[in-house]
């Protein structure tokens, strides 16, 4: 957990220098953590919108998530992918869970931000030909093959 008391006196994430020396203002991230307001807008110029210290999204990203949502909508991940799931850590509400994976993102099942981190490898969904001899009746064997 991150300590309020400690935060101000903590250099700026991005120059690393002090920031109440410096006379260029500070920035307050939505999570707490402060930086100089230059480096701030240095930082939306390269598209970083995660607070450099705790990887929390230093900007209201919703719009962002949504636009992210239709994309994933609009390119389904190849067959073999499609049950596969991975499990992550949100780094805006912190939670773990478990989610489809999706090489476009990862979506926080709990505040539904993208901003999340894969926590390990993915998990494959049941082999195919491990669940196909008990759900397949064998009716069905005997029609393929009247049919072949
Ligand atoms: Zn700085
Ligand atoms: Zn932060
Ligand atoms: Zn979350």
């Amino acid at each position: 957990m991150q300590c309020v008391e400690n935060v101000s006196r903590q250099n700026c994430p991005v120059c690393m220098e002090d920031i109440h020396t410096s006379r260029i203002g500070a920035h307050v991230l939505s999570c707490g953590h402060l930086l100089h307001k230059t480096c701030f807008e240095d930082m939306c110029r390269t598209g970083a919108y995660r607070c450099p210290l705790c990887m929390h999204s230093a900007f209201n990203m919703e719009e962002f998530w949504e636009q992210r949502d239709m994309e994933i909508a609009q390119s389904p991940m190849p067959t073999e992918y499609q049950d596969t799931k991975v499990k992550i850590i949100c780094n805006d509400c912190q939670a773990r869970c478990t989610v489809a994976f999706h090489v476009l993102g990862m979506k926080c099942s709990t505040c539904g931000s993208y901003n999340t981190a894969q926590d390990g490898g993915l998990i494959a969904p049941p082999a195919i030909d491990a669940r196909q001899p008990a759900e397949q009746p064998l009716e069905e064997e005997t029609d393929a093959q009247h049919r072949e």
